[in-house]
């Protein structure tokens, strides 16, 4: 991957998405949401013929799943096939049911190589990846590693301003339960080495996005990257 990468990792509910993309429009940048394709492929499992959870780990993936992802901060969307998905991916069926589909193996090795070759392919001078495992897997070797976090009150409250159809039992199963079960996979609650904490617990939208864009910009390296 030869553009300058900003990876950012973090829990349900710290923000990371929107912060992530507000950051991508600010520097110029795509942005990628890697949660959207383990969410395409959970609501391909619930929706598609030939796609049982039980059938994922032999599944030519790369072949029979058709997704596709606009990098384009000011214009997001999500397709699988012919299916329109970028609303779809956000019920609660699917955010109940996609930890099930992130925990198979082969399914990370295949969204591995996915993220990898959607940013190589992308024409931006640089990419905001976000996700649970970009600064330790998918991207260690990214220009600039965050974990953005928050408490767990104040994540509840974020989901649940914007699911306000939810229940509070369904917004905690999307937020607490769903992190409790990701995290067995990979580990986006600590900072790993060379990875930068940004704690958004008291910070408004734009200082967490100002908090991320500073730290870019003391790296000093996106300079050279424009
Ligand atoms: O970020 P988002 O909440 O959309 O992610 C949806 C789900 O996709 C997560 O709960 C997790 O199971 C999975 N995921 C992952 N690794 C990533 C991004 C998302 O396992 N890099």
């Amino acid at each position: 991957m030869s553009q300058f990468l900003v990876a950012i990792d973090g829990p349900a509910g710290s923000g990371k998405s929107s912060v992530s993309k507000q950051v991508a429009r600010e520097l110029g940048f795509g942005y990628l949401d890697t949660g959207a394709a383990y969410r395409a492929l959970a609501w391909s499992v619930q929706n598609l013929e030939n796609f049982g959870l039980e059938l994922l780990p032999a599944k030519d993936l790369a072949a029979d799943f058709d997704y596709k992802i606009s990098l384009d901060p000011d214009d997001y969307w999500v397709r699988v096939g012919n299916h329109e998905l970028t609303a779809a991916i956000r019920t609660s069926e699917v955010a109940e049911s996609v930890s099930s589909v992130a925990r198979i193996p082969e399914v990370r090795v295949f969204m591995k190589d996915l993220t990898r070759d959607l940013v190589a392919k992308s024409s931006y001078p640089g990419v905001v990846v976000e996700g649970r495992d970009i600064t330790t897997v998918v991207a260690p070797d990214a220009e600039i590693k965050i974990l953005l976090t928050a408490s767990e009150a104040v994540r509840l409250k974020r989901r649940s301003a914007e699911l306000s159809e939810a229940t509070a039992a369904s917004v905690k199963r999307q937020v607490s339960e769903r992190d409790a079960s990701d995290s067995k996979v990979v580990d986006f609650m600590t900072p790993a080495p060379g990875v930068q904490l940004v704690d958004s617990s008291d910070l408004n939208f734009e200082q967490t996005v100002n908090a991320v864009v500073s730290l870019i910009e003391q790296s000093g390296s996106t300079k050279e990257s424009k």
